[in-house]
């Protein structure tokens, strides 16, 4: 005989709605791990869609307290009335591109710049009718003449990847102002602690948050700083394209600023002790850092700059090959893309960052074949000499 089908257990009451609300007096910003907010009430709803609830969230896209609390740490370093989180560095950057530049607008990209910030340009920009163009970095006659016809936004890394050109802020402001246009600035390299390009008269600030800011290499972020009103642009842009920072990524951003002034002080310190190591090394040829007067930018970067940060480059006496048994003779710093971390690492930039375009294609692109970068950590100045001393002589 088959035994009869036990009873489902009891179900535990559902909580009522009043139980589910959350209110704590939270040290740090709790992670709201919620995709919705909700309301006790259709007259609550209704207050809030008239704007009559100050400080209340509907739905994650929109926006999250573990999200507000970080963006309002980052207005803080930046000096800025407003800042937004992004689910990526790129997402910040494509999202600005998108929401202030439209068909036949000019944007001009100055000087190097990161890889893909010039591949969404020409892979994407262009196909919406966006007109892009370069002008050389200390070439006032070159962004003229690549601005005849018009300008819309100009768009400029200060310091630059991997070179780390300083361009005058102030000056490209002053430019940009002249033509009704905007200057974006993406001091991700320096970061707030070093430089803030609002002060320097920059319309926004872009970070990829992923760097110096959460500073960990736990997470990826991005971010952008300005005046209300073009923060509040981006945001209804970030609504409909939704690239939204998680609330678990928005809180290690969150603690990660906390220690921004104190770590790219100490990487500061450390990779300008490395520089002028590497300087007077035989098989080093080049040392790219605005630290050094021998930096082409080292006077304008002393005057926009307390400190230098935490990433520099140089080229050896045995260019590639050299480079590339460089990187595995190295022990301390790992072999990685990226910056900005408490790890240290090291890459031959063109294998790392344009192994798809090759030595060739990376040189056509004014990326030196050859060329080490090397993003300081936290890590004991002596330890990372000695680990690049060694290194050096097993090349
Ligand atoms: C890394 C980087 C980006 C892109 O950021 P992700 O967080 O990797 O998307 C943009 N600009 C600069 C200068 C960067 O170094």
């Amino acid at each position: 005989m088959m035994s009869p089908t036990p009873p489902s257990p009891p179900q535990p009451p559902s909580e009522g709605r009043d139980e589910r609300s959350f209110e704590r007096r939270s040290l740090i910003p709790p992670i709201f791990q919620t995709a919705s907010f909700t309301f006790g009430s259709a007259a609550e709803l209704a207050a809030f869609h008239g704007g009559q609830e100050d400080g209340a969230f509907f739905y994650g896209r929109y926006g999250n307290p573990t999200q507000a609390a970080a963006e309002a740490r980052l207005s803080r370093l930046e000096g800025a009335e407003a800042s937004l989180l992004f689910a990526s560095g790129m997402a910040a950057v494509s999202s600005v591109f998108l929401a202030f530049l439209a068909p036949e607008a000019r944007l001009l990209l100055l000087g190097e710049s990161y890889r893909h910030t010039r591949d969404v340009t020409e892979k994407l920009l262009a196909r919406y009718g966006v007109r892009c163009a370069l002008a050389e970095c200390d070439d006032p006659e070159a962004l003229d003449k690549a601005a005849e016809g018009g300008v819309r936004l100009l768009f400029a890394e200060v310091p630059s990847n991997p070179t780390l050109r300083v361009p005058d802020i102030a000056r490209l402001a002053e430019w940009t102002r002249a033509r009704g246009a905007r200057l974006v600035v993406d001091s991700t390299i320096a970061s707030p602690a070093l430089l803030r390009p609002l002060a320097h008269g920059a319309d926004l600030a872009v970070h990829s948050a992923t760097k110096y800011l959460s500073g960990h290499n736990d997470v990826l972020a991005g971010a952008v700083s300005g005046p209300q009103g073009l923060v509040d642009a981006l945001r209804e842009h970030q609504a409909l394209l939704g690239g939204i920072l998680a609330p678990q990524s928005a809180f290690l951003l969150d603690r990660g600023m906390k220690t921004l002034a104190l770590r790219v002080e100490r990487q500061s310190a450390t990779a300008l002790s490395l520089a002028e190591f590497l300087a007077g090394c035989p098989p080093v040829t080049r040392v790219h850092y605005p630290g050094l007067p021998s930096h082409p930018d080292h006077a304008t970067a002393r005057r926009l700059m307390p400190a230098f940060g935490g990433l520099l480059s140089f080229e050896l006496k045995g260019g590639p090959a050299a480079a590339d048994r460089l990187v595995d003779a190295i022990r301390v710093a790992v072999l990685a893309p990226g910056f900005g971390g408490t790890e240290s690492q090291v890459e031959h930039h063109a294998r790392m960052a344009y192994a798809d375009l090759g030595l060739e294609g990376a040189q056509a692109r004014g990326v030196a074949p050859g060329l080490i970068r090397y993003s300081v950590g936290l890590e004991d100045f002596e330890v990372l000499r000695d680990d690049l001393r060694d290194a050096l002589k097993k090349i």
